[in-house]
């Protein structure tokens, strides 16, 4: 699709929010949105981690993150708003958002399933992803060529028996792009769309498949390129999309 994706200057003036930016997919992502060129604020729940992430950044003279902790299980409505201001404020635009962060959850039948735990899931993978969209679409609309990456999974595009919420909020995830891609549709600069990484070498696939062995899995690192293009101004043509980020690496 391009020979620019190793581009170092792909993602150069671009700000961008990645939740869930301290492990896994997030923090590889992270890194290569900064080694591109961007400023990244780093959204998570645990401090120690994001300070882990910044120190990586700054290690290779990169432009200087932002850290902004936040436990989406407990942030309220004002703590978006207070996080939408200080980006217009600091930035006067965004660029790009991922909704990375996502926890999994308990396995089992629905009818087994607690609701305090169906409830926490949601407050999670899908309201903390509506409470943000919400509170950055300002600073996205200032945004010359804005992009919105949701985060899915296999799961919320086919039902599978025990997964529950999770695969319940990957589906309202998919729900959230489509309607949202649609409202911008002609409206705006803003592309948005939903990947599923696929099985990736991370802490959430170790405790979903705690017998597979992960060093036969594909790292965080090698989906990086694929995020990378679909947040740049090469991916100016593709909005309202489920995309599986293998298939796209492999056109790229
Ligand atoms: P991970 O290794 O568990 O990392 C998830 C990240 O989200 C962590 O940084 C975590 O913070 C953060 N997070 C979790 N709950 C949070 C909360 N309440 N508030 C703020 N941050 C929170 O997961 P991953 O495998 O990288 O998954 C990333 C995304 O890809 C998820 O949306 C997941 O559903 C999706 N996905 C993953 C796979 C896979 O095979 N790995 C497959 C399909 C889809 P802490 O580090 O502080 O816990």
């Amino acid at each position: 699709m391009s020979e620019n994706i190793g581009n170092a200057s792909l993602l150069t003036n671009r700000v961008i929010l990645v939740t869930g930016a301290g492990d896994g997919i997030g923090r590889a992502v992270a890194m290569a949105f900064a080694r591109a060129g961007a400023r990244v604020i780093l959204v998570g729940r645990t401090q120690s981690k994001l300070e882990q992430v910044y120190d990586s950044i700054m290690a290779e003279h990169l432009v200087e993150p932002v850290i902004h902790p936040m436990d989406l299980a407990s942030a309220v409505a004002d703590d978006y708003e207070v996080l939408g201001k200080s980006v217009t404020e600091q930035f006067g635009r965004l660029d790009g958002l991922l909704h990375n962060a996502g926890q999994l959850g308990t396995f089992g039948p629905l009818q087994y399933t607690l609701p305090e735990n169906w409830m926490k899931i949601m407050q999670v993978n899908v309201n903390a992803a509506f409470l943000l969209t919400r509170a950055l679409l300002p600073a996205l609309l200032a945004s010359a060529d804005a992009r919105v990456l949701f985060t899915s999974s296999s799961v919320g595009r086919k039902g599978r028996a025990y997964w529950g919420a999770y695969a319940v909020s990957k589906f309202a995830v998919e729900g959230m792009m489509q309607v949202l891609a649609d409202e911008l549709e002609n409206t705006s600069n803003i592309k948005v769309n939903s990947v599923n990484p696929g099985a990736t070498r991370t802490v959430m696939r170790a405790d979903a498949y705690p017998a597979e062995n992960p060093a036969t899995l594909p790292t965080a690192e090698s989906l990086v390129p694929a995020y990378v293009f679909l947040m740049s101004s090469q991916a100016a043509d593709i909005h309202g999309q489920a995309i599986n980020i293998r298939e796209l690496l492999e056109k790229l």
